[in-house]
């Protein structure tokens, strides 16, 4: 068994070889800005070509002119929502959910202080919208709405195409974080009611600190960073020409083997997860079990702590994760848990594993040997652990998303 077996991949993914090859003469040898007119100028602006063509292909986005490059995930959320509002300024609303990614959330909690009305559609408990609050929510005040494609830390697969329809049935731009689902299911943007999409290269084998904001044709969205006329005026900047190459060779191999790879990859994680639940009687699946990206795996063992089960899977070598990346670290239960109305004895418990092409069988199976006596040793510790968490739920009010001001949003 390798000494490290990494199931954070909705966190970060290691990058491709074949990718890394791609990038790496970008900083050697094909260094010239692609803005300078002379041959190492060209070099590199043709390349960039390529990439945007490659991205495209991978969105099923009708013309590659519809790609701009960002620095990563976050830059493409903040893009979308900021320009949409700097054209429509007479709407106030902003429709979202609340189990959006920070990236999203904390811009949209900042919006709302800044005198935006926001709109946060709620969650069932298996992680699933309610389109009627949707269509109900929308009024001729809504500047945009927003929502993810697939959750981060439960993979929930929100119907885009049923969302869209009715967003655009009543003129309203619609902006799409598909980060989690780039990569993963076949998208194809032409032939969809999304207007923007937002797309970041770490979540598939390309590298960090570079991203992608799909642009409908027609659709106008003002620059949020302005300076020079890089990415035809719409994102200044110098362009990160190695880490864009490496974002359209990851989408080229994306587009090849996805459908192969997350077949193999959700048989694994089915594996994994099959045998959990069989050999952890505390465990529970969070998030609806079928709409689900193939490769996630949210799992809550009864009274324990997620933070606990990761400190000892560590020390077998196996890197998971409680949430997402942005929340490791922090004790606060997770504001998807808490939107889903978890109950208190299975929040604090969850793990998320998430695979990628790199993962195994035998990897899988090391994992479903060492669960079962990891779990067995914290739920010996935990009988104070219940009784707290029993204390918690007779106290009225704690605990309890619909009860807290800030669970049902954050
Ligand atoms: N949106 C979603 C759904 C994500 O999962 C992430 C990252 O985890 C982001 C946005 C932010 O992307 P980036 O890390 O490239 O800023």
């Amino acid at each position: 068994m390798t000494s490290e077996i990494y199931f954070d991949n909705n966190a970060t993914t290691r990058v491709r070889p074949e990718v890394f090859e791609a990038l790496a003469p970008y900083y050697a040898e094909f260094y010239g800005n692609p803005s300078s007119i002379h041959r190492f100028g060209s070099q590199v602006s043709h390349r960039l070509s390529e990439a945007r063509v490659q991205v495209a292909s991978l969105i099923g986005a009708a013309d590659p002119v519809e790609v701009i490059f960002t620095s990563c995930g976050t830059e493409g959320d903040n893009a979308a929502i900021r320009g949409l509002l700097e054209m429509r300024p007479d709407k106030r609303q902003i429709i979202t959910t609340q189990v959006e990614h920070p990236a999203i959330l904390g811009l949209c909690q900042h919006l709302e202080k800044k005198g935006y009305r926001v709109t946060w559609l709620g969650v069932d408990q298996d992680g699933m919208l309610d389109l009627d609050e949707l269509r109900e929510a929308l009024t001729d005040e809504t500047a945009l709405v927003s929502i993810m494609f697939a959750n981060n830390e439960t993979g929930v697969i929100f119907p885009i195409e049923q969302i869209g329809a009715i967003v655009k049935s009543k003129g309203v731009p619609f902006h799409v974080d598909a980060v989690q689902a780039a990569g993963k299911l076949a998208l194809d943007v032409k032939n969809s009611p999304v207007d923007l999409m937002t797309l970041s290269a770490h979540k598939f084998h390309g590298p960090k600190g570079v991203g992608a904001l799909y642009v409908r044709r027609g659709m106008t969205v003002p620059p949020f960073i302005i300076g020079g006329h890089q990415e035809r005026s719409r994102r200044a900047g110098t362009e990160n020409v190695a880490g864009i190459v490496g974002m359209g060779k990851a989408a080229e191999l994306a587009l090849k083997s996805q459908k192969e790879d997350f077949a193999r990859i959700g048989a694994l994680r089915d594996q994994l997860q099959n045998s959990l639940l069989e050999s952890c009687p505390s465990a529970r699946v969070n998030g609806d079990k079928v709409k689900r990206l193939p490769n996630t795996l949210n799992i809550s063992f009864r009274y324990l702590e997620g933070e606990s089960i990761l400190v000892l899977l560590d020390q077998h070598g196996i890197c998971a994760s409680t949430g997402s990346a942005c929340t490791a670290g922090s004790s606060e239960p997770s504001h998807v848990l808490r939107a889903m109305r978890t109950p208190a004895d299975w929040l604090q418990g969850a793990v998320r594993f998430s695979l990628s092409r790199f993962n195994t069988e035998d990897e899988v199976r090391f994992i479903n040997e060492k669960m079962p006596s990891i779990v067995k040793r914290l739920e010996g510790l935990s009988a104070l652990g219940k009784l707290a968490v029993q204390h918690r739920n007779q106290t009225p009010g704690s605990d309890n998303p619909a009860a807290s001001e800030q669970g049902g949003r954050l």
